[in-house]
């Protein structure tokens, strides 16, 4: 076929965009009568769109959300209490460089992990690697990494991402080995990059969740929310609110 060696070329240097609608593109060209610059542009753009939409999806995929959620899908007037403006300044995500963190505290229901996706995702979109996980889930796979003897890489994993999404601190207690790991997990991203957590328990409360454990509790919050952002949600549940209009 014409073109063969165009089309091999391309793959070689991993254009596959172009690999894929070079005909396209050069026939829209020739219609729009286009110089072999404007040509040239317009071919290299769309492999960069391309190339980048793909990286966005990667890391999307890697992110590992249970769903997506949107911040377009979130009801301002639902909850009793919410700071729209200082959510919307969030999306901006002038936290991450900073490496700041970011608590949403509120009551089941009221939208506290809706939200942490949508910041994670928008950091997705903003070429940021995120990592979304509950906190019993990192402790359990640390725990389990440990035994398997992959502690380091499994551990990297969390520390490397830019932004780590802990979701539900506070609804299952922690016991000391699990607040140690996160104690070493939260250290370890200090000032280094962002968490953002989600919690239904006011911080004050935080040592009934580590066994009443006042040193580790101090120590771990000590560092969390030295540079956090904190976002209080009040309300009622929006699960219930299909079985409150019954
Ligand atoms: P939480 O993490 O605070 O317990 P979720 O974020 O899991 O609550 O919210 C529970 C469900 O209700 C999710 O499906 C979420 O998308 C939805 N939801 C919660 N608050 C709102 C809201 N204000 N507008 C739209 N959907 C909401
Ligand atoms: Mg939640």
């Amino acid at each position: 076929m014409q073109n063969d060696n165009l089309i091999n070329n391309l793959a070689y240097l991993k254009l596959l965009h172009l690999r894929d609608n070079i005909h396209e593109i050069a026939a829209e060209a020739a219609r729009q009568q286009m110089t072999h610059m404007d040509f040239f542009d317009a071919a290299i753009q769309a492999e960069i769109r391309e190339k980048q939409e793909r990286a966005v999806n990667r890391r999307v995929r890697d992110a590992r959300f249970p769903y997506l959620k949107t911040i377009e899908a979130f009801d301002w007037t639902y909850p009793s209490r919410i700071n729209t403006d200082h959510i919307r300044h969030l999306m901006k995500l002038h936290w991450v460089p900073r490496a700041h963190n970011i608590a949403f505290v509120g009551p089941p229901g009221t939208g506290k992990t809706h939200l942490a996706i949508a910041l994670a995702h928008q950091a997705c979109m903003h070429r940021y690697n995120v990592r979304f996980s509950t906190v019993s889930d990192v402790i359990n796979e640390l725990q389990a990494a440990r035994h398997a003897g992959n502690f380091p890489q499994t551990f990297k994993r969390y520390t490397s991402a830019d932004v780590l999404v802990l979701d539900e601190i506070g609804y299952l207690p922690i016991r000391q080995d699990g607040a140690e790991l996160l104690f070493q997990l939260i250290s370890a991203k200090y000032e280094h990059n962002s968490i953002i957590l989600t919690t239904n328990c006011g911080f004050k409360h935080w040592p009934a969740i580590f066994e009443n454990d006042a040193t580790i509790t101090s120590a771990l919050l000590d560092r969390f929310l030295h540079h956090c952002e904190k976002v209080l949600i009040d309300g009622s549940s929006y699960r219930m609110s299909d079985v409150e209009s019954e």
